[in-house]
């Protein structure tokens, strides 16, 4: 099967064509990605009328990009897959109409895709794991952890009672000056930092439940900038050092939590962790968690940088995996602005074949 993916939820127009065989195993045969970073810069985060805008002028041209990379046409599709939530609303409906406009015109199938269940099924693109797994869920807008027994199947066993982590990335660079989008910046700035220098809180570690909590951090970092002012970039880099750091204390001590509770609830099942999401491109956070699957005898899979950020070719996937199992909706199927992954039932539910 082949499936157009769009996505425009957030901050990129994206859309991508990706092959699923009938033995389960994708192929990416094109990926656009037209981020909007220069439109939101000079207001330090996305603006949702700008993004909306941006979308609507770019969407029809990242599509036919799409479309020709991969050398098809509307024709030769099997279904369009678009991202219906959670995520800025405008952009939502700007790829969604997009897509039921497609699927009407050529006669295809739609899928809405949540646009979570994208990040959590990418590493069943690139790498045919089996479900159930074990995933980390880092983004700009989330941080959970979920026990993935099978497309539309998520038991949430952790999350966070505040921030993001991805949003305490962004926050954090912000205040030190580092500009948007954040997260690549602390890590830049951290790579020639001393972690050691600045004492920054650890929020949630040694709890029972695999949750996290990141605005007490983000605040420690403030208060100790304060302190320290005014900063040179010696200190810039040493508060990123510290904030990545604690970051990456807190992820291992909650997901190590979870690989236990993953292991009551699954015997005889070696968890798979599986880390997804735009945090996941952190090459520290991944080097620890690397440590703790080493330690713990999991394997861990984290997609490449592309596929972790937001694209097209996780909602085109994932709209492949439901496609297969018979799920597609019908074209009146609204936009969400808000829609837990753990929402939707199990797809024997699901629509059409
Ligand atoms: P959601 O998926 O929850 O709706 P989103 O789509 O905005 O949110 P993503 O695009 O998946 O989130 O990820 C963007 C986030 O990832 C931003 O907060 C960004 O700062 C963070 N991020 C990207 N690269 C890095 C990095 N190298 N280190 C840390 N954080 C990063
Ligand atoms: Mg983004
Ligand atoms: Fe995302």
């Amino acid at each position: 099967t082949l499936v157009l993916g769009i996505e425009t939820s957030c901050d990129e127009t994206a859309a991508a064509v990706v092959a699923r065989g009938s033995d389960g195993a994708g192929r990416i045969l094109s990926n656009v990605v037209l981020s909007q970073v220069a439109e939101h810069a000079a207001f330090g985060g996305v603006v949702p009328e700008i993004a909306a805008r941006a979308h609507v002028e770019a969407l029809d041209g990242v599509i036919r990009a799409a479309l020709a990379d991969a050398g098809v046409g509307l024709s030769d599709l099997d279904a369009v897959a678009a991202t219906a939530g959670p995520g800025l609303i405008g952009g939502v409906l700007v790829g969604l109409t997009t897509a039921k406009a497609i699927a009407y015109a050529a006669g295809k199938p739609l899928v809405a895709v949540n646009h979570l269940e994208g990040h959590a099924l990418t590493a069943r693109l690139t790498d045919g794991i089996a479900f159930p797994y074990l995933l980390l869920l880092v983004s700009g807008g989330h941080t959970q952890i979920v026990r993935v027994d099978g497309v539309g199947a998520y038991v949430r066993l952790g999350t966070t009672i505040d921030d993001a982590l991805g949003e305490a990335f962004d926050k954090t660079a912000k205040l030190l000056g580092l500009g948007y989008p954040g997260g690549p910046k602390v890590e830049a700035a951290a790579a020639s930092g001393d972690p050691t220098r600045f004492a920054l809180p650890r929020p949630m570690l040694g709890r029972p439940d695999p949750d996290f909590s990141f605005s007490g951090l983000k605040t420690a970092v403030r208060n100790e900038a304060a302190a320290a002012a005014p900063l040179d970039a010696r200190a810039v880099a040493d508060l990123c050092a510290a904030f990545q750091a604690a970051a990456a204390d807190v992820v291992a001590d909650r997901v190590a939590v979870a690989l236990g509770r993953f292991r009551a609830d699954a015997p005889g099942v070696v968890p798979t962790l599986v880390v997804a999401g735009g945090v996941a491109a952190n090459a520290a956070i991944r080097a620890r968690l690397a440590g703790l699957a080493a330690a713990e005898g999991v394997r861990l899979v984290v997609p490449p940088g592309v596929l972790c950020t937001d694209n097209g070719a996780m909602i085109a996937w994932a709209g492949a995996e439901r496609l297969a199992l018979g799920i597609a909706d019908p074209l009146d199927v609204p936009a969400r602005a808000r829609w837990p992954l753990d929402s939707r039932s199990a797809p024997m539910v699901g629509r059409g074949r």
